[in-house]
C-alpha cells in the first residue's frame, strides 16, 4: 500500500522507493528539459533535499564518501582564458609558471596521498590541450600511480581521439573535463574554446572507454537558469558523468570573475546545496563531488551537502593552486558525521 508520494519517489510502507514517471531513481534519464531541471531548483528546500537523499540511497551507501587527491603536475602559463583561473597566462595573478613534474616525483606524491587515505589520484596540468610530446611521460606517471592501487584521473585540457586511447592504454581510469557552466553563460567565462570543443573531448574520452569526470563551477555571477543549464547539459549527455564535481568559485584576485565576485559576494549557501541536490537527482549514479570552496564551508554546510547527495571530496591542503581543508580537519569531519572513506572501484 502506498502511503506517500513526492516528486520522483513514491514511498511504500516498507519505505523503499517505487518507480514514478517524474524522476525514477532506478532509471537515470537523459531526456530532461531545461525547464524541468530549473523546476527542481525551485522545489521547497526540505522536499528537494529529502528527494535527493532518497535517490542517493538508491545507488550508494550514504555513509561512504570517496576521497580524491588532486596534484598540479604542471602549474601556470595556460593559454586558455578561463575567467576564474589563477593559472591562465591572460591574467596577472602572481602565479609562477612551472614545468611538467617528473614522473618519479608525481608517483611519490601519489604514495603520500594513498597513505593519507585517498583512493583516487588526479593529475592536473594547466594546458589548453595535451601535446603528443608529453604523452610518454604522462603514460609513465599514470602506470606508476595505477600500480599503487589507486584509481587514476587526469585533467590535461583538450584531447584527440588517439590521445584519449593512449591515456586509457596507460591505465587512466577517469578523465576530467568540466563544462564549467551552462551554455548561455559560457561566453562570460571563457572565449578561447567553445562548448562544443569540450563536448568533443568528452566524446573521445567515452569512446576510449574511460570514465568521465565532468561538472562545473557555481557562484561566478551566473543565474539559477544558468546553473540549471549546466546540470541539464550534463544530464543529457549520451552517458552521465561518472564523477560530477560541483565547485564553488574561490575568488582569485587578478582574475575577471574572481574580482567580480569579490565585489558582488559569493553564492548563497542554500542555493549551493540546491545545486548539489539537483545534480544528485538528474545524474543519480554519479559520484557528486564537493570540490573547490570547501575550505570556507562549515561542517554543518558540508553535512547538508552530503545529505543532499554529495559523496566525494578532494582531500589534501591544496586544490591545484587554491586552499583546501587539511587532512586532520577532514578526519574530524568524517568522525563528526560518522562517514567512512569509499574503497576504490577501479584499482
Ligand atoms: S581552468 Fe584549466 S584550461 Fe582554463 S585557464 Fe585554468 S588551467 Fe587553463
Amino acid at each position: 500500500m502506498v502511503r506517500r508520494e513526492v516528486y520522483g519517489i513514491r514511498m511504500a510502507d516498507d519505505a523503499s522507493p517505487i518507480r514514478t514517471t517524474a524522476c525514477d531513481p532506478s532509471l537515470p534519464r537523459h531526456d530532461w528539459t531545461l525547464d524541468q531541471v530549473e523546476a527542481l531548483f525551485a522545489r521547497p528546500f526540505m522536499e528537494l533535499v529529502f528527494e535527493a537523499a532518497t535517490v542517493h540511497r538508491r545507488w550508494f551507501d550514504p555513509s561512504e564518501v570517496q576521497k580524491s587527491q588532486l596534484l598540479s603536475i604542471k602549474t601556470g602559463g595556460c593559454a586558455e582564458n578561463c575567467g576564474y583561473c589563477s593559472q591562465s597566462a591572460s591574467f596577472d595573478t602572481g602565479l609562477k609558471a612551472e614545468k611538467l613534474m617528473d614522473a618519479t616525483a608525481v608517483i611519490a606524491e601519489a604514495m603520500a596521498a594513498k597513505a593519507g587515505g585517498a583512493s583516487r589520484f588526479c593529475m592536473g596540468a594547466a594546458w589548453r590541450e595535451l601535446k603528443d610530446r608529453d604523452t610518454p611521460k604522462l603514460a609513465t606517471m599514470i602506470a606508476g600511480v595505477k600500480a599503487l592501487g589507486l584509481e587514476t584521473c587526469a585533467t590535461l585540457g583538450m584531447l584527440t581521439a588517439d590521445q584519449a586511447q593512449q591515456l586509457k592504454d596507460a591505465g587512466l581510469d577517469y578523465y576530467n573535463h568540466n563544462l564549467d557552466t551552462g551554455p548561455e553563460y559560457y561566453a562570460e567565462v571563457v572565449t578561447t574554446r567553445t562548448y562544443q570543443d569540450r563536448l568533443d573531448t568528452l566524446q573521445h574520452v567515452r569512446d576510449a572507454g574511460m570514465s568521465t569526470c565532468c561538472g562545473g563551477i557555481v557562484g561566478m555571477g551566473e543565474s539559477r537558469r544558468d546553473r540549471a543549464g549546466l546540470l541539464h547539459a550534463l544530464a543529457t549527455l549520451p552517458e552521465h558523468p561518472d564523477s560530477l564535481p560541483v565547485n564553488a568559485l574561490v575568488p582569485v584576485t587578478g582574475t575577471p570573475l574572481g574580482e567580480r565576485v569579490l565585489k558582488t559576494g559569493e553564492i548563497d549557501p542554500i542555493e549551493f546545496v540546491r545545486t548539489v541536490a539537483v545534480a544528485r537527482l538528474v545524474c543519480p549514479k554519479a559520484m557528486v563531488r564537493l570540490s573547490a570552496g570547501r575550505e570556507t564551508m562549515s561542517p554543518e554546510m558540508q553535512a547538508l551537502c552530503f545529505l543532499a547527495g554529495a559523496n566525494s571530496i578532494f582531500v589534501g591542503g591544496k586544490l591545484l593552486t587554491t586552499p583546501n581543508p587539511e587532512q586532520d580537519e577532514d578526519a574530524r569531519l568524517f568522525a563528526l558525521l560518522d562517514l567512512k572513506p569509499m574503497q576504490p572501484l577501479h584499482a
